[in-house]
Protein backbone atom coordinates (compact mmCIF):
# COMPACT_ATOMS: atom_id res chain seq x y z
CA UNK A 1 0.00 0.00 0.00
CA UNK A 2 0.99 3.85 -0.87
CA UNK A 3 2.13 6.32 2.22
CA UNK A 4 -0.90 8.55 1.02
CA UNK A 5 -3.32 5.62 1.28
CA UNK A 6 -1.86 4.75 4.64
CA UNK A 7 -1.86 7.93 5.53
CA UNK A 8 -5.50 8.28 5.08
CA UNK A 9 -5.85 4.80 6.86
CA UNK A 10 -4.39 6.58 9.99
CA UNK A 11 -6.61 9.29 10.46
CA UNK A 12 -4.29 12.04 8.99
CA UNK A 13 -6.30 14.99 8.70
CA UNK A 14 -4.36 16.69 5.86
CA UNK A 15 -4.65 13.97 3.85
CA UNK A 16 -8.29 13.05 3.60
CA UNK A 17 -8.67 16.64 3.18
CA UNK A 18 -6.47 16.60 0.36
CA UNK A 19 -8.08 13.50 -1.29
CA UNK A 20 -11.69 15.08 -0.69
CA UNK A 21 -10.13 18.15 -2.66
CA UNK A 22 -8.75 15.24 -5.05
CA UNK A 23 -12.31 13.54 -5.46
CA UNK A 24 -14.15 17.21 -5.92
CA UNK A 25 -11.57 18.42 -8.76
CA UNK A 26 -12.06 15.24 -10.72
CA UNK A 27 -8.08 14.51 -10.21
CA UNK A 28 -7.44 11.15 -12.09
CA UNK A 29 -5.19 9.73 -9.62
CA UNK A 30 -7.77 9.49 -6.93
CA UNK A 31 -8.89 6.02 -8.33
CA UNK A 32 -5.58 4.04 -7.95
CA UNK A 33 -5.79 5.27 -3.85
CA UNK A 34 -9.67 4.20 -4.02
CA UNK A 35 -8.44 0.55 -4.63
CA UNK A 36 -6.09 1.02 -1.98
CA UNK A 37 -8.85 2.05 0.38
CA UNK A 38 -11.54 -0.14 -0.36
CA UNK A 39 -10.78 -2.97 2.14
CA UNK A 40 -10.47 -0.81 4.64
CA UNK A 41 -14.31 0.74 4.19
CA UNK A 42 -17.41 -0.79 5.19
CA UNK A 43 -17.40 -0.05 9.08
CA UNK A 44 -18.99 2.99 9.15
CA UNK A 45 -22.42 3.60 9.39
CA UNK A 46 -24.44 6.54 6.97
CA UNK A 47 -27.20 8.48 7.96
CA UNK A 48 -28.60 10.64 5.08
CA UNK A 49 -30.05 13.74 5.98
CA UNK A 50 -31.73 15.86 3.41
CA UNK A 51 -34.45 18.31 3.02
CA UNK A 52 -35.35 21.75 1.36
CA UNK A 53 -33.07 24.74 2.16
CA UNK A 54 -34.11 26.46 5.28
CA UNK A 55 -35.74 23.45 7.48
CA UNK A 56 -32.67 23.02 9.78
CA UNK A 57 -30.73 20.49 8.12
CA UNK A 58 -27.49 22.33 9.37
CA UNK A 59 -29.14 23.67 12.83
CA UNK A 60 -29.83 19.66 13.44
CA UNK A 61 -26.95 17.34 12.14
CA UNK A 62 -24.99 20.17 14.79
CA UNK A 63 -27.00 18.60 17.81
CA UNK A 64 -26.61 15.19 16.30
CA UNK A 65 -23.19 15.44 16.51
CA UNK A 66 -23.10 16.96 19.65
CA UNK A 67 -24.85 13.83 21.02
CA UNK A 68 -22.98 11.20 19.16
CA UNK A 69 -20.00 12.83 20.59
CA UNK A 70 -21.31 12.22 24.04
CA UNK A 71 -21.73 8.81 23.60
CA UNK A 72 -17.69 8.71 22.00
CA UNK A 73 -18.64 8.27 19.24
CA UNK A 74 -16.72 9.81 15.80
CA UNK A 75 -18.19 11.23 13.19
CA UNK A 76 -17.55 12.39 9.38
CA UNK A 77 -20.26 14.77 7.85
CA UNK A 78 -20.37 15.70 4.40
CA UNK A 79 -22.57 18.71 3.12
CA UNK A 80 -23.55 18.11 -0.35
CA UNK A 81 -24.88 21.28 -1.70
CA UNK A 82 -25.85 21.01 -5.57
CA UNK A 83 -27.24 24.50 -5.74
CA UNK A 84 -24.54 26.81 -5.91
CA UNK A 85 -21.25 24.91 -7.52
CA UNK A 86 -18.75 28.66 -7.69
CA UNK A 87 -20.42 30.72 -4.99
CA UNK A 88 -20.77 29.99 -0.96
CA UNK A 89 -22.10 26.62 -0.94
CA UNK A 90 -19.12 24.61 -0.20
CA UNK A 91 -16.90 27.39 1.44
CA UNK A 92 -19.58 29.04 3.36
CA UNK A 93 -20.52 25.74 4.43
CA UNK A 94 -17.43 24.48 6.23
CA UNK A 95 -17.42 27.60 7.56
CA UNK A 96 -20.55 28.47 9.81
CA UNK A 97 -22.40 24.62 9.47
CA UNK A 98 -21.50 23.33 12.88
CA UNK A 99 -18.27 25.45 13.84
CA UNK A 100 -18.15 24.60 17.58
CA UNK A 101 -17.18 21.11 16.15
CA UNK A 102 -14.59 22.17 13.96
CA UNK A 103 -11.55 21.86 16.46
CA UNK A 104 -12.82 18.55 17.66
CA UNK A 105 -10.29 16.15 16.63
CA UNK A 106 -13.36 13.36 16.58
CA UNK A 107 -15.43 15.28 14.27
CA UNK A 108 -14.57 15.83 10.69
CA UNK A 109 -16.78 17.79 8.34
CA UNK A 110 -15.86 18.78 4.59
CA UNK A 111 -18.13 20.04 1.89
CA UNK A 112 -18.41 18.71 -1.71
CA UNK A 113 -20.32 20.79 -4.62
CA UNK A 114 -18.32 20.13 -7.45
CA UNK A 115 -20.57 18.78 -10.38
CA UNK A 116 -19.39 17.00 -13.25
CA UNK A 117 -16.24 14.88 -12.26
CA UNK A 118 -16.48 11.34 -11.71
CA UNK A 119 -19.79 11.39 -13.35
CA UNK A 120 -21.11 13.81 -11.28
CA UNK A 121 -22.09 14.69 -7.68
CA UNK A 122 -23.25 11.24 -6.24
CA UNK A 123 -20.59 9.61 -7.46
CA UNK A 124 -17.77 12.34 -5.81
CA UNK A 125 -20.34 11.45 -2.53
CA UNK A 126 -19.98 7.62 -2.66
CA UNK A 127 -15.98 8.27 -2.98
CA UNK A 128 -15.60 10.55 -0.29
CA UNK A 129 -17.86 8.32 1.89
CA UNK A 130 -15.68 5.65 1.64
CA UNK A 131 -12.49 8.23 2.30
CA UNK A 132 -14.39 8.91 5.56
CA UNK A 133 -14.75 5.26 6.28
CA UNK A 134 -11.20 4.41 5.71
CA UNK A 135 -9.99 6.85 7.88
CA UNK A 136 -11.95 5.01 10.74
CA UNK A 137 -14.98 7.56 11.12
CA UNK A 138 -17.99 5.27 13.22
CA UNK A 139 -20.89 7.28 11.60
CA UNK A 140 -21.11 9.46 8.47
CA UNK A 141 -23.82 12.23 7.95
CA UNK A 142 -24.30 12.98 4.65
CA UNK A 143 -26.14 16.19 4.25
CA UNK A 144 -28.02 17.41 0.82
CA UNK A 145 -30.39 19.00 -0.12
CA UNK A 146 -33.44 17.13 -0.88
CA UNK A 147 -34.52 18.52 -4.59
CA UNK A 148 -33.49 16.50 -7.46
CA UNK A 149 -33.02 12.73 -8.50
CA UNK A 150 -28.98 13.33 -7.65
CA UNK A 151 -30.08 13.76 -3.91
CA UNK A 152 -32.56 10.93 -4.17
CA UNK A 153 -29.38 8.85 -5.58
CA UNK A 154 -27.11 10.48 -2.80
CA UNK A 155 -29.19 9.09 0.09
CA UNK A 156 -29.64 5.70 -1.34
CA UNK A 157 -26.04 5.20 -0.06
CA UNK A 158 -26.75 6.06 3.28
CA UNK A 159 -28.16 3.06 5.78
CA UNK A 160 -30.65 5.43 7.47
CA UNK A 161 -32.03 7.94 5.88
CA UNK A 162 -33.34 10.85 7.24
CA UNK A 163 -36.29 13.91 6.32
CA UNK A 164 -36.63 17.19 7.27
CA UNK A 165 -39.85 18.84 6.91
CA UNK A 166 -41.42 21.75 8.71
CA UNK A 167 -44.85 22.48 9.25
CA UNK A 168 -46.99 24.64 6.84
CA UNK A 169 -44.73 23.07 3.99
CA UNK A 170 -48.05 21.02 2.70
CA UNK A 171 -47.45 21.50 -0.81
CA UNK A 172 -43.05 20.88 -0.48
CA UNK A 173 -44.29 17.38 0.97
CA UNK A 174 -46.12 16.90 -2.22
CA UNK A 175 -42.86 18.06 -4.38
CA UNK A 176 -40.40 15.64 -2.87
CA UNK A 177 -43.13 12.91 -2.40
CA UNK A 178 -42.37 11.83 -5.86
CA UNK A 179 -38.40 10.45 -5.71
CA UNK A 180 -37.59 11.31 -1.95
CA UNK A 181 -40.60 10.10 -0.24
CA UNK A 182 -39.88 6.25 -0.52
CA UNK A 183 -36.61 6.66 0.53
CA UNK A 184 -36.91 8.25 3.96
CA UNK A 185 -36.94 5.80 6.94
CA UNK A 186 -37.13 8.35 9.39
CA UNK A 187 -38.90 11.53 9.16
CA UNK A 188 -38.46 14.42 11.35
CA UNK A 189 -41.20 17.53 11.75
CA UNK A 190 -38.30 20.42 13.01
CA UNK A 191 -39.17 23.86 13.66
CA UNK A 192 -42.49 22.13 15.67
CA UNK A 193 -42.47 25.74 17.71
CA UNK A 194 -44.23 27.00 14.72
CA UNK A 195 -47.99 26.37 14.06
CA UNK A 196 -49.45 23.78 11.65
CA UNK A 197 -47.62 20.70 13.07
CA UNK A 198 -50.49 18.30 13.53
CA UNK A 199 -51.63 19.08 9.76
CA UNK A 200 -48.11 18.42 8.79
CA UNK A 201 -48.32 15.14 10.78
CA UNK A 202 -51.05 14.29 9.36
CA UNK A 203 -50.13 14.75 5.59
CA UNK A 204 -47.03 12.79 6.07
CA UNK A 205 -48.65 9.89 7.71
CA UNK A 206 -51.10 9.80 4.95
CA UNK A 207 -48.27 9.62 2.28
CA UNK A 208 -46.67 7.38 3.90
CA UNK A 209 -49.65 5.05 4.39
CA UNK A 210 -49.93 5.12 0.27
CA UNK A 211 -46.76 4.35 -0.43
CA UNK A 212 -46.50 1.58 1.71
CA UNK A 213 -48.89 -0.53 1.00
CA UNK A 214 -48.04 -3.27 -1.40
CA UNK A 215 -44.85 -4.42 0.88
CA UNK A 216 -45.96 -3.31 4.20
CA UNK A 217 -45.67 -6.47 6.23
CA UNK A 218 -41.64 -6.55 5.66
CA UNK A 219 -40.18 -3.30 5.47
CA UNK A 220 -39.56 -1.16 8.24
CA UNK A 221 -42.45 1.76 9.00
CA UNK A 222 -40.69 5.08 8.57
CA UNK A 223 -41.39 6.78 11.71
CA UNK A 224 -41.88 10.64 12.60
CA UNK A 225 -40.52 12.71 14.93
CA UNK A 226 -40.88 16.06 16.01
CA UNK A 227 -38.30 18.24 16.45
CA UNK A 228 -36.78 21.82 17.43
CA UNK A 229 -33.03 21.50 16.35
CA UNK A 230 -32.27 25.19 17.49
CA UNK A 231 -33.18 24.34 21.35
CA UNK A 232 -32.09 20.99 20.94
CA UNK A 233 -34.98 19.03 20.95
CA UNK A 234 -36.10 15.94 19.56
CA UNK A 235 -32.23 14.79 18.87
CA UNK A 236 -32.20 12.11 21.33
CA UNK A 237 -35.24 10.88 20.21
CA UNK A 238 -34.00 11.21 16.51
CA UNK A 239 -30.71 8.98 17.51
CA UNK A 240 -32.75 6.53 19.14
CA UNK A 241 -34.68 6.14 16.12
CA UNK A 242 -31.82 5.71 13.82
CA UNK A 243 -30.52 3.10 16.39
CA UNK A 244 -33.87 1.10 16.27
CA UNK A 245 -33.37 1.24 12.27
CA UNK A 246 -29.66 -0.11 12.44
CA UNK A 247 -31.15 -3.06 14.54
CA UNK A 248 -33.36 -3.42 12.11
CA UNK A 249 -30.81 -3.41 9.33
CA UNK A 250 -28.98 -5.90 11.48
CA UNK A 251 -31.99 -8.66 12.06
CA UNK A 252 -33.29 -8.26 8.87
CA UNK A 253 -33.22 -11.82 7.68
CA UNK A 254 -29.97 -12.69 5.59
CA UNK A 255 -32.01 -12.93 2.43
CA UNK A 256 -33.27 -9.45 2.72
CA UNK A 257 -29.47 -7.84 3.89
CA UNK A 258 -28.12 -9.44 1.26
CA UNK A 259 -30.60 -8.95 -1.64
CA UNK A 260 -30.03 -4.55 -0.12
CA UNK A 261 -26.33 -5.19 -0.04
CA UNK A 262 -25.92 -6.32 -3.69
CA UNK A 263 -28.52 -4.00 -4.59
CA UNK A 264 -26.18 -0.89 -3.96
CA UNK A 265 -23.70 -2.83 -5.86
CA UNK A 266 -25.41 -3.41 -8.44
CA UNK A 267 -26.48 0.53 -8.92
CA UNK A 268 -22.92 1.38 -7.48
CA UNK A 269 -21.28 -1.07 -10.66
CA UNK A 270 -23.54 0.58 -13.53
CA UNK A 271 -22.92 3.86 -12.59
CA UNK A 272 -18.83 3.24 -12.50
CA UNK A 273 -19.10 1.80 -15.50
CA UNK A 274 -21.17 3.91 -17.04
CA UNK A 275 -19.84 7.21 -16.41
CA UNK A 276 -16.49 5.29 -17.35
CA UNK A 277 -17.65 5.18 -20.73
CA UNK A 278 -19.61 7.97 -21.21
CA UNK A 279 -16.08 10.39 -20.21
CA UNK A 280 -13.69 8.41 -22.39
CA UNK A 281 -16.23 7.90 -25.29
CA UNK A 282 -17.39 11.54 -25.15
CA UNK A 283 -13.87 12.98 -25.25
CA UNK A 284 -12.96 10.73 -27.93
CA UNK A 285 -16.18 11.58 -29.91
CA UNK A 286 -15.18 15.48 -29.68
CA UNK A 287 -11.78 14.28 -31.31
CA UNK A 288 -13.66 12.71 -33.74
CA UNK A 289 -13.40 14.79 -37.67
CA UNK A 290 -16.96 12.91 -37.92
CA UNK A 291 -17.84 14.67 -35.12
CA UNK A 292 -17.75 17.80 -36.83
CA UNK A 293 -18.60 17.11 -40.47
CA UNK A 294 -21.91 16.42 -38.44
CA UNK A 295 -22.40 19.65 -36.78
CA UNK A 296 -21.54 20.97 -40.32
CA UNK A 297 -24.09 18.59 -42.06
CA UNK A 298 -26.64 19.91 -39.70
CA UNK A 299 -26.08 23.44 -39.67
CA UNK A 300 -26.04 23.16 -43.36
CA UNK A 301 -29.29 21.54 -43.83
CA UNK A 302 -28.13 18.42 -45.17
CA UNK A 303 -29.16 15.85 -41.48
CA UNK A 304 -30.80 16.33 -39.07
CA UNK A 305 -29.39 15.74 -35.28
CA UNK A 306 -31.46 12.21 -35.05
CA UNK A 307 -29.90 10.80 -38.15
CA UNK A 308 -26.65 11.92 -37.38
CA UNK A 309 -26.74 10.97 -34.14
CA UNK A 310 -27.25 7.30 -34.97
CA UNK A 311 -24.42 7.43 -37.39
CA UNK A 312 -22.10 8.55 -35.05
CA UNK A 313 -22.91 5.79 -32.92
CA UNK A 314 -23.02 3.20 -35.94
CA UNK A 315 -19.29 4.58 -36.66
CA UNK A 316 -18.12 3.92 -32.97
CA UNK A 317 -17.20 0.22 -31.58
CA UNK A 318 -17.68 -0.20 -27.71
P1 LIG B 1 -30.63 24.28 6.36
O1 LIG B 1 -30.58 25.24 5.22
O2 LIG B 1 -31.67 23.24 6.16
O3 LIG B 1 -29.30 23.73 6.74
O4 LIG B 1 -31.19 25.13 7.63
P2 LIG B 1 -30.38 25.82 8.83
O5 LIG B 1 -29.93 24.78 9.81
O6 LIG B 1 -29.36 26.75 8.28
O7 LIG B 1 -31.57 26.62 9.53
C1 LIG B 1 -32.30 27.62 8.86
C2 LIG B 1 -32.87 28.58 9.89
O8 LIG B 1 -33.86 27.94 10.70
C3 LIG B 1 -31.83 29.11 10.86
O9 LIG B 1 -32.06 30.47 11.07
C4 LIG B 1 -32.07 28.30 12.11
O10 LIG B 1 -31.69 28.99 13.27
C5 LIG B 1 -33.56 28.10 12.07
N1 LIG B 1 -34.01 26.93 12.82
C6 LIG B 1 -33.43 25.68 12.85
N2 LIG B 1 -34.14 24.86 13.66
C7 LIG B 1 -35.19 25.57 14.13
C8 LIG B 1 -36.29 25.26 15.02
O11 LIG B 1 -36.45 24.15 15.53
N3 LIG B 1 -37.18 26.26 15.25
C9 LIG B 1 -37.06 27.49 14.69
N4 LIG B 1 -37.98 28.40 14.97
N5 LIG B 1 -36.06 27.83 13.88
C10 LIG B 1 -35.13 26.88 13.60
Amino acid sequence: MGEFAEKIISGDIRSVARLIRDIDDGVPGVRETMKELYSHTGKAYVIGITGAPGVGKSTLVDGVIGNLRNKGKTVGVLAVDPTSPFSGGAILGDRVRMQRHSTDPGVFIRSLATRGQFGGLTQSTRYAIDVLDAMGKDLIIVETVGVGQDEVDIVKAADTTVILVVPGMGDDIQAIKAGVLEVGDIFVINKSDHAGVEKTENDLRSMLALGNREDRETRWEPSIIKAEALSNKGISELIDEIDKHADYLRKASSDEGAAKKKEKLRLLLRDMVTNRLMEAFSSQLMQDIHFEEAVESIYMGRTDPYTACDKLLLSKTF
